[in-house]
Parts: structure tokens; C-alpha cells; sequence
């Protein structure tokens, strides 16, 4: 490609300009034109519910923006009581007590830990599984990290799951394997079964298995997620990714954790150290202190959001899509009704309905003729949202 009197941006990288445009980037703009003509938008768009945080999330904070210890830099390891706090709760769900200052690392929010470990585990040309469609850090980390990419398709026939197989015949020196369940964006579960015999076929091929359970705390109906804790040497070649976003809707506080073997959480955190220098004290203080007695919080809140997943199911089933009620995650995973392209559907639902959802193929080739709808607003405001998507059609 000719660089000179092309009109091309010189700023602009190779490595800038082989991300993938976000295919709804003008979305806050049409957004705020609607507002402005005095419409009435319905965003089921950004996996971000709004609800209260915990009041010990709160009371936890103020106390500790007064304390002048923590107003310091955190470093990478961070505050002790937030590891200990972590190691304590993740004993108490799922049996297995981790070293909290081995096996622990906060990270600000799971989101940048999950791009950042590419740089710990992939060198140039190193194969990289990622689910398609898939979370966006999954692909940007390996991308930066220049890997190569092997997409796996979610598909309906094999329950959105990355097939086993897939990881024994993915071609190249295979390194890393994203997983993600419950999965956004199809909402689809795993079971520990499955989670075994990934952690199987990860070691057979000497790979790290990234076990992203950010929607662990999720879930309906009784289902409780599974872990790489809950797996006899799972956690030997992989690592497990949580949040405070989803579970305790912190979204805007940026703090998650990884953990796992040792040797992970060590090169992690040595390539963090040259980008970040751990999250806000205060902001970890709160985290220990939410996670000492989450039970009552937790259920308060899956019980909103069941209510509100349930209002989604029937209003957009009652609008002709096919859709059931998720076991896990805050989403509908929807076909695009007459085939029409995810881009396309979502842009003309947003201009003349003035509803958001988010088109599949945002989230990779595979999560084409998809759309997700998050379970946003309140209940009464899905019926609405339906509605105008029925009228759209
Ligand atoms: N993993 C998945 C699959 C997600 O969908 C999200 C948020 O949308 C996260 C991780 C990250 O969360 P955070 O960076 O807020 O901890």
C-alpha cells in the first residue's frame, strides 16, 4: 500500500488500522439526536443493568478516601485485605482455598487483565482459540501481541459451546484458548463436565486455558456456574477471570481479579507493571469488603434481574422471536427476524424506533444474523421495547 500523497492518516498505525471499525460507533450520536427531537429511546445496548451497588460497597469507600495510607500508588498485588477477602469467598463457593499472595491478582476491571495476558503468553505467530463471537480483549490482546488468530464459531447445534475438538486440531504452536461461560453474547452455560475435558484437551496440547467467568454470580433458577476450582488441575495450565462488574453492578469502578497457578499470575502481573499501577486503594478496600457477606446482595439482586429477564422473554417471544428464558448472563440472544443483516436491523430499529440492541457481527463474523438485547431497563419498560420491534418488521 503506497504511503505518500495517498491522503492516508500518517498518525495512524498498521497495528491501528487493522482493528476492526466498531460497526455501530455513530450509536451515542444518533442517540443524542433522538433525545434532542424528544423521542423516547429504549437502550438494551451495553451490558451495564444500573442497579444499586452494595451499601458496604459505599460505606467502605468513603471510609477509606479519608484513610491517607490509601491514597498511594496500589502496585500490582495491592491491598492484602482484597486478596485474603477474595481467597475466603472463592473457599467458601467453590471448595478451594487460593493463595492470596500467589494465586491472586487484582486487576482493574477483568476486561484489561484479559488483553494485557496476551502479551504474558503469546509471542508473534503463537496460535490464539477465541470464541466467535466473542468479547472484544479476547481478540485485541492476541491482535496487539501480533499471535495468530483462530476463530472457533459459536453455534446453536452445539449449544454456543467451543468444541473440545477444536482445541486438539487447531492448527499452529497453540498457546491460549478463551473460554467464556456463561457466555456473552449467547447467554449459553457449561458444565463442569465440559469444563473438565476443556481443561483436559488445554494440557494435552500445552496451551493456558483463560477461563472468563464474569457472569459466575448471574445466574437463575439454582444454576450455579461452574470453575476451574472446582477442576483437579485446573487451575495448573489455566487462569480464571471474575468482576465486581456483573455481580455487585460496578461497572464504572473497574476492578476484577485473576487467578490461578502461580507462574501466570506472576507473568501477568509483570506485564501489568508496565502498563497500569493497580486499582485505586479505596476502590479494593470496597471490593474486601463487599465480598465478606455477598449472599444477601447477591440474592436481592438476581432476584431483580430475573424479574427483568422474564419480562424480556415474553415480551420479545410475544413479538414472533424465538427466545428462552437464559439460565445465566443479562442477555436475549436473538435471530434477526427475515434474515436481515445484524448492522442493518439494529440501525433502522434505532432510527425509526428508537430502541438500541446490539447487532451480532459487532461481536464477530460468527454473531452475524444475531442480536442481543441486556436486560437494562425496568420490567415494565420490555413490552415497550418489543412492541416497536414488532412494528418495525
Ligand atoms: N468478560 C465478559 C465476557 C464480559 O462481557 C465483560 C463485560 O462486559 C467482562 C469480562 C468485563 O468486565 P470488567 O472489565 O468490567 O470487569
Amino acid at each position: 500500500m503506497s504511503s505518500s500523497g495517498t491522503g492516508r492518516d500518517r498518525a495512524e498505525t498498521r497495528r491501528l488500522r487493522g482493528l476492526p471499525a466498531y460497526p455501530l460507533a455513530g450509536i451515542p450520536e444518533v442517540k443524542a439526536r433522538l433525545h434532542a427531537e424528544g423521542r423516547d429511546v429504549i437502550d438494551l445496548g451495553a451490558g451495564d443493568c444500573g442497579l444499586p451497588v452494595p451499601d458496604e460497597a459505599v460505606a467502605a469507600l468513603r471510609e477509606a478516601c479519608a484513610r491517607p495510607d490509601l491514597q498511594r500508588y496500589a502496585f500490582q498485588r495491592g491491598l492484602p485485605e482484597l486478596r485474603e477477602a477474595i481467597s475466603d469467598w472463592m473457599a467458601r463457593r467453590y471448595g478451594r482455598r487460593l493463595d492470596p499472595d500467589r494465586e491472586i491478582l487484582p486487576l482493574v476491571g477483568s476486561k484489561e487483565g484479559l488483553g494485557h495476558l496476551a502479551f504474558a503468553a503469546l509471542d508473534r505467530g503463537d496460535s490464539v482459540l477465541i470464541p466467535d463471537p466473542g468479547y472484544a480483549p479476547y481478540f485485541g490482546g492476541p491482535y496487539m501481541a501480533e499471535a495468530r488468530l483462530e476463530r472457533c464459531p459459536l453455534r446453536p447445534e452445539e449449544g454456543f459451546l467451543v468444541p473440545p475438538d477444536r482445541v486438539r486440531t487447531c492448527p499452529g504452536d497453540l498457546r491460549l484458548v478463551y473460554v467464556n461461560y456463561p457466555n456473552n453474547p449467547t447467554a449459553a452455560v457449561a458444565t463442569l463436565d465440559y469444563v473438565r475435558e476443556m481443561v483436559r484437551v488445554t494440557t494435552d496440547r500445552g496451551a493456558l486455558l483463560v477461563y472468563d467467568n464474569a457472569y459466575a454470580e448471574i445466574a437463575f433458577d439454582g444454576f450455579r456456574p461452574p470453575s476451574l476450582l472446582e477442576v483437579d488441575g485446573g487451575l495448573e495450565n489455566g487462569l480464571e477471570f471474575h468482576s465486581f462488574s456483573k455481580s455487585f453492578n460496578m461497572t464504572g469502578w473497574r476492578l476484577g481479579w485473576a487467578c490461578g497457578g502461580g507462574a501466570w499470575i506472576e507473568r501477568l502481573a509483570r506485564v501489568k507493571s508496565f502498563f497500569d499501577t493497580g486499582p485505586y486503594l479505596p476502590i479494593q478496600a470496597a471490593g474486601a469488603a463487599v465480598l465478606r457477606d455477598p449472599e444477601p446482595f447477591l440474592d436481592r439482586n438476581l432476584a431483580r434481574l430475573a424479574a427483568r429477564r422474564d419480562a424480556a422473554t415474553a415480551a420479545f417471544a410475544q413479538a414472533g422471536f424465538e427466545v428462552s428464558p437464559p439460565q445465566a448472563t443479562l442477555y436475549l440472544w436473538m435471530a434477526v427476524p427475515a434474515g436481515e443483516g445484524s448492522v442493518e436491523y439494529c440501525r433502522r430499529l434505532l432510527e425509526s424506533e428508537a430502541v438500541v440492541l446490539l447487532p451480532g457481527s459487532a461481536l464477530g463474523e460468527a454473531g452475524e444474523g444475531y442480536v442481543r438485547a441486556a436486560f437494562t431497563v425496568p420490567v415494565d419498560r420490555y413490552a415497550e421495547a418489543a412492541e416497536r420491534a414488532l412494528r418495525l418488521a
